[in-house]
């Protein structure tokens, strides 16, 4: 009984709901609303049976979690991963409520997930398998109920075909059952780069803040796909140092900083990531160490921005990071118990929910693009977004500096309140006392 009951406290999402018991005291809200988002609305756990291309038959475990609603429909992506589990799936739907509320989108919070390793299976496969999650959770999802995107491993053409699936079950074409679409099905201009270039906002709002130069900073990127490069290109553009990046396969580190569009170029046509530089299409190799993920995490840099996976800054890590500022653009990067160290060390945390707001950002437009039937030119979505991240990011830092608290309580404060308000506005214990 006691070992069970220990593992269960130890569970991602027990320690990812924890960060709001640090919160509420800042956000004003009623006791009830807190116990409220400490249960997810809606878990559906299914079996996604796929015929394979030899032949044989494989049956694939699938999750859906609609934490929270209050605010709008559930909002949030769907991940392929060989360690997904029902637990990760209900943090990071709970991430998504919160994120969702930090920067003021009329969601609330979902995610989704598969336990498969994608790139052992044919395109073929993956089409067989993410149609058939759809069927399975079709009565759960929709426009007004439950949007969801693409994660970790899941793409543009992944949510195209499940958005035709969900379109022929409900035989009526249906573009915003799922955003983060290929363009010509109803997809965003600007959703692709949109995680990446949230946080690179976050990052020039600092850079005003604190009136540094950018070719001063040297920023290591763990975790080299979606977010991590563009994240990478944007600030290796404004002439900020890129020093180190990695994938799941290991780092590279330069201290010179690296050519970023030649990284990008070879990892996308060579699936490695390669210490290059390239004009047009000739690349030559140039010096760099190589260097592990953990390794990368405790670089002598300016910025770190963890851009991969959850639970990579932890008690065991966390004293021996050096950079002054972290960027989360991952989810859940950082454990509780990484927090209390980091922030005793002054290092700022921009938190995930904050920095990499910026896909779901693009995503409410998409959606909103999609009932309308009308759709935006690239410069006023990445000026649309530019304004929300930059309005939030000051939002929050000067809450943090109002109540002397790290960001992240400022972040999930904020979140707190307004969600907070829109519970009680339905009713709560003292709001029934107060009308009697
Ligand atoms: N998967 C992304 C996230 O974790 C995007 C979610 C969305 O666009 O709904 O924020």
């Amino acid at each position: 009984m006691m070992a069970e009951s220990t593992a269960e406290s130890n569970t991602i999402f027990d320690d990812a709901i924890r960060r709001l018991d640090s919160a509420f005291s800042y956000a004003e809200i009623d006791p009830e609303a807190l116990e409220m988002l400490k249960h997810p609305k809606i878990i559906i756990q299914v079996s996604i049976p796929v015929r394979m291309d030899d032949g044989s038959l494989r049956v694939f475990d699938g999750y859906r979690v609609r934490h929270d609603d209050t605010c709008g429909p559930g909002k949030g992506g769907i991940r392929y991963h060989q360690d997904v589990s029902l637990n990760e799936v209900k943090a990071l739907a709970f991430w998504m409520t919160c994120k969702c509320a930090v920067v003021g989108l009329p969601y609330g919070g979902g995610k989704g997930g598969i336990v498969v390793n994608p790139k052992e299976l044919s395109q073929l496969e993956l089409e067989r398998l993410s149609r058939g999650f759809i069927r399975q959770i079709a009565d759960f999802i929709g426009p007004e109920v439950d949007v969801p995107a693409p994660d970790v491993y899941t793409n543009a053409m992944i949510m195209g075909w499940m958005m035709d699936e969900y379109s022929k079950i409900v035989r009526k074409r249906t573009p915003a059952v799922i955003t983060g679409k290929p363009i010509p099905l109803g997809g965003s201009l600007g959703r692709d780069d949109a995680t990446g270039r949230g946080g690179y906002y976050c990052i020039k709002e600092l850079e005003r803040i604190r009136g540094w130069s950018p070719d001063d900073i040297r920023v290591a990127i763990q975790g080299f796909g979606n977010a991590g490069q563009h994240n990478a290109r944007l600030l290796h553009a404004d002439g900020y140092k890129v020093v180190a990046v990695s994938d799941s396969q290991g780092g590279i580190y330069r201290a010179d900083g690296f050519d970023i569009p030649s990284l990008i170029k070879t990892k996308n046509e060579s699936r490695e990531l390669k210490a290059v530089y390239c004009e047009g299409s000739v690349c030559e190799v140039v010096d760099a160490e190589s260097i592990s993920n953990e390794a990368l995490l405790e670089l002598d840099v300016d910025i770190l921005v963890p851009a991969a996976l959850e639970n990579q800054i932890t008690k065991d890590n966390a004293a021996n990071i050096k950079a002054g500022i972290i960027v989360e653009l991952a989810n859940g990067p950082t454990t509780a118990e990484a927090d209390a160290i980091l922030n005793r060390a002054d290092i700022l945390v921009v938190p995930d929910i904050l920095a990499n707001a910026g896909g779901v950002t693009v995503s409410y437009f998409e959606w909103v693009q999609n009932k309308a039937g009308y759709y935006w030119p690239l410069e006023e979505v990445h000026t649309k977004l530019k304004t929300i991240m930059s309005r939030e990011f000051n939002a929050v830092y000067d809450l943090m500096k109002k109540h002397r608290i790290d960001m992240r309580t400022a972040a999930y404060a904020k979140a707190l309140k307004r969600i907070g308000e829109a519970i009680s506005a339905q009713g709560t214990k003292q709001f029934f006392d107060n009308n009697h």
